[in-house]
């Protein structure tokens, strides 16, 4: 993190606010500061912010930004707030700018399969939107009811279906977003393709506030699939049903999902779905073909699973659906979840579990996992008593040797949450100093003040 900036110039940067923005953008009220302190995972902020700009139009981000950089003063862009990963914590003397009321939909062209919004509309709302044309927006993060498209974007979120329509990169054709100086930049396009320069959409795509901030995004839709069947399969172990996900990739299925939940977290969702099996795998498949692989996933499973039970109807398959997306909630209830994001390839998820259940034992720290199994993105997560004001070494070394068991597999260590603040430690681990020098200078070039989300990331 950056030094807090002395207090005369957080008074004069403050003033310039207050000259230059409507005057509804700029508050310091304490009620507000704590709640755009931190995010879902918890990581304590270490200090009180100095104010939040709530932002309503690019020229607000603007202002905001070019008085930031002139006086070195940090800024943390932020939407929703449900990251996992620190990445929109805001301490000592930083400026939350909040994107979240910049929230319209802009345009949505059927005929051309895209919408063109701001970033604080709600992933799930586009994805309603969408539907009233028959069409409908891939990413859906587990949190689509409540993080923002922008954080989806600065994240690269994934989800639940990236397993078939990739994550949310592959669904950003282009972006309006604004440089630490205040200068607006656009990249990419509208056409489904294109490659004209550099890629900087992809780029600032996943660069977690710290290069640009989003404020508006062209986002490709797809057809709304004309069925989905859905198949809910239980295992007498967590290990065999990792198994199974991977023999679904091996007969050559590409599902929509499959979704993978271990013993411990069905325990903590409902009891009763913990007397069914000690693991469940949700699969869906959709499009024309939807019945026809479905039959063929449940080919593959019933020799491994104890039970297949599987539906052509939508609502059931969402009432399936729901136990996996009740998962965190859950969790929450227990302690505070320290929550990992590795991605291992897929013939090595059944080893990534087997090897995570020793971690788990050799450090005595229970671990539950969730997992995008048809990505190989495993959730394992530690849960920890939220009455201590620091994780027990215990169970950062747990989750160390988590994250190096997934480089060791040829695996990463963040799928889709990011390494805000949480993750920093190891990412050289996984760069290489190579790589990781030229990532660096990439950040002096868009940020050469680092005021744009300093200490996250890299
Ligand atoms: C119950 C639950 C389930 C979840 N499931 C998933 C899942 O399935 N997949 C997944 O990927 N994530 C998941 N998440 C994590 C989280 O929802 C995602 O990371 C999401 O993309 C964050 O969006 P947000 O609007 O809350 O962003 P925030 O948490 O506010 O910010 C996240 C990061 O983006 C930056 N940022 C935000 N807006 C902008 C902007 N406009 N311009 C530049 N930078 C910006 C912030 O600085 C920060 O670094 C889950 C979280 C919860 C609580």
């Amino acid at each position: 993190m950056t030094a807090a900036p002395e207090t005369t110039v957080s008074a004069r940067f403050l003033g310039l606010l207050a000259r230059d923005l409507p005057p509804d953008r700029l508050t310091t009220d304490p009620a507000e500061l704590a709640a755009h302190a931190t995010d879902r995972s918890g990581t304590p902020p270490g200090g009180e912010p100095l104010a939040v700009v709530r932002a309503r139009r690019t020229g607000d981000v603007t202002v905001t930004l070019r008085h930031a950089n002139a006086l070195g003063i940090p800024v943390v862009p932020r939407g929703a707030g449900t990251g996992l990963s620190g990445g929109a914590t805001a301490g000592e003397g930083a400026l939350v700018l909040d994107l979240s009321g910049m929230n319209r939909i802009l345009e949505l062209s059927a005929e051309d399969q895209l919408a063109v919004v701001e970033p604080g509309v709600i992933t799930a709302e586009l994805d309603r939107a969408a539907g009233t044309h028959g069409l409908r927006y891939a990413p859906d993060p587990a949190s689509a009811a409540m993080s923002t498209i922008g954080g989806n974007i600065a994240t690269n979120a994934g989800g639940l279906r990236c397993a078939k329509y990739g994550v949310t990169r592959d669904s950003v054709l282009g972006l309006e977003a604004v440089l630490a100086d205040g200068t607006v930049i656009a990249t990419g396009r509208r056409t489904v393709k294109g490659v004209t320069g550099y890629d900087l959409t992809a780029l600032l795509t996943g660069s977690e506030g710290t290069l640009a901030v989003i404020t508006s995004a062209t986002l490709r839709l797809r057809p709304t699939p004309v069925a989905t069947a859905t198949l809910a399969a239980w295992f007498d172990s967590f290990e065999t049903a990792a198994e199974a996900s991977y023999a679904i990739a091996r007969a050559g299925v590409v599902p929509a999902l499959a979704e993978l939940v271990d013993g411990p977290v069905l325990h903590a969702i409902d009891p009763a779905l913990s007397e069914r099996g000690a693991a469940l795998l949700v699969v869906q498949c959709d499009g024309a073909g939807a019945a026809a692989e479905a039959a063929a996933v449940a080919r593959v499973l019933a020799p491994l699973a104890s039970a297949v039970q599987s539906t052509e109807d939508p609502v059931e398959a969402e009432a399936l659906l729901a136990a996996r997306r009740l998962a965190l909630p859950a969790l929450e209830r227990l302690g505070r979840p320290l929550i990992e994001d590795i991605v291992v390839p897929r013939s090595r998820l059944a080893e990534a579990v087997r090897e995570i259940r020793c971690i788990s034992a050799r450090h005595d720290v229970p671990v539950f996992t969730i997992a995008h199994a048809a990505d190989g993105n495993l959730h394992p997560i530690i849960v920890v008593d939220p009455t201590l004001d620091r994780l027990p070494d215990a169970a950062w070394e747990a989750a160390g040797e988590i994250f190096a068991l997934a480089l060791r597999l040829g695996g990463t260590l963040t799928g889709e949450h990011g390494v805000g603040v949480l993750k920093r430690q190891w990412v050289a681990d996984e760069l290489g100093p190579t790589a990781h020098a030229l990532q660096r200078r990439l950040k002096d070039v868009f940020d050469p003040r680092h005021i744009l989300n300093p200490g996250k990331g890299l």
